[in-house]
């Protein structure tokens, strides 16, 4: 979300060198950097333009929304046809980052969508894929069992493979994209809170905790959780909903585990939508996270999708509630059920 006129951002306007506290006027402040803040600092300050990137914690930390060790990319859009423009968008994107910082941010491993012929990840994907023109297979229950055999999948399903997807190093990107902003003369703080935002029209103000006023000729807002709080009326009529995701490392049982190599995916179950990784540890654990409940399946509040506030700080899962146990989603092979589990959580 950006405040302030819409005038495009000024080159060459940068003044190295000087504190926040000493210089209160920037072009653009950028409060909150995640993955969207962090990106978006790196891309202003590369464009030259003067920019300020507050985080009221340390970047690639574990209380927002991107941290947890990996996120999907995928092509073939399962939620809709016309999001691939923006996906390879954000392809390019990831490329131009890996490049500047030399490393490696994104594993392509492809991605496999199961469920019944009819199910939405299936039928999503196929028309997404359809409708681009994108490389993809649509593979049978029987396919799909030879080609990935860490799937148990069950007769009369299917499966849609493509090459172009895979996994995003979440916490890796946002301190390669916070330092490759502070390279290109952006200024960061860390470890301080924008603590209101005067949205004035033409020269909005930032209020930092430590006391620090800026005036920029834009905001941008990308505080994700903290954003009601932040601007309460920007969150929408209805509000935002913060709520609190549990993600569950399961451990491998065979040796060697058929979870090592193999695409991210998707799977579309009775109750819920859930997705997973191949493994980033060798073959010893597997990550597993719910993408969407439906509603009242029992699941909703049992750690799935709580409402919580996003300064009531880390609260390790435990154990699931009965009902979440039982819902940990089957269809893999070669791991343990919970509690052999490491589960953690994020908001979002
Ligand atoms: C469990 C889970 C799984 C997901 N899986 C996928 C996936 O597989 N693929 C995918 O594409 N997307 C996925 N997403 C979505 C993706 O992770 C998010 O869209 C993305 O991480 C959002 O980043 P963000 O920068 O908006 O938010 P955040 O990462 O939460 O960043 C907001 C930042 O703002 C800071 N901040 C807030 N308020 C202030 C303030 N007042 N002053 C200073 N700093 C402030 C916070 O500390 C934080 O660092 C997933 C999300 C979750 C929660």
């Amino acid at each position: 979300m950006a405040l302030g006129p819409s005038r495009t951002a000024g080159r060459g306007r940068r003044s190295r060198g000087k504190s926040v506290a000493e210089r209160t006027e920037t072009d653009t402040v950028v409060v909150g950097l995640g993955a969207m803040g962090a990106q978006a600092l790196w891309r202003l300050a590369r464009d030259g333009v003067d920019a300020v990137g507050v985080e009221q914690f340390t970047p690639g930390h574990d209380r927002g929304s991107s941290h947890g060790e990996s996120r999907i990319i995928r092509t073939a859009y399962m939620e809709g046809a016309a999001y691939v423009p923006l996906v390879r968008a954000a392809w390019r994107a990831w490329s131009e980052l890996e490049e500047d910082a030399a490393a490696r941010l994104v594993v392509r491993t492809g991605a496999l969508m199961l469920g019944a012929p009819d199910s939405p990840a299936v039928t999503g994907s196929i028309a997404a894929a359809r409708h681009h023109g994108l490389a993809h297979e649509v593979l049978s229950d029987a396919r799909v069992a030879e080609r990935f055999p860490q799937h148990a999948v069950r007769p009369g399903e299917v499966g849609v493979f493509e090459e172009e997807a895979g996994v995003v190093l979440p916490e890796a990107a946002i301190r390669a994209a916070v330092r490759l902003a502070a390279a290109a003369g952006a200024r960061v703080r860390t470890g301080t809170a924008a603590a209101r935002i005067d949205p004035d029209p033409d020269r909005p103000r930032v209020l930092l905790s430590d006391g620090t006023r800026i005036r920029a000729r834009r905001v941008v807002v990308t505080a994700g959780a903290w954003l009601p709080k932040l601007l309460p009326r920007a969150a929408g009529p209805g509000g935002l909903a913060v709520q609190r995701r549990v993600l569950g490392w399961f451990r491998t049982t065979r040796n060697p585990s058929p979870h090592a190599n193999g695409p991210v995916f998707a799977r579309d179950g009775a109750d819920c939508t859930w997705y997973g990784f191949p493994s980033m540890d060798g073959g010893r654990t597997v990550k597993i996270g719910v993408h969407a409940e439906v509603a009242g399946n029992g699941v909703e509040g049992a750690q799935w999708g709580e409402p919580v506030d996003p300064d009531a700080g880390p609260r390790p899962p435990t154990t699931p509630t009965p009902a979440g146990s039982a819902r940990w989603p089957p269809g893999c092979a070669g791991w343990a059920s919970f509690p052999s589990a490491w589960p953690r959580a994020c908001t979002r």
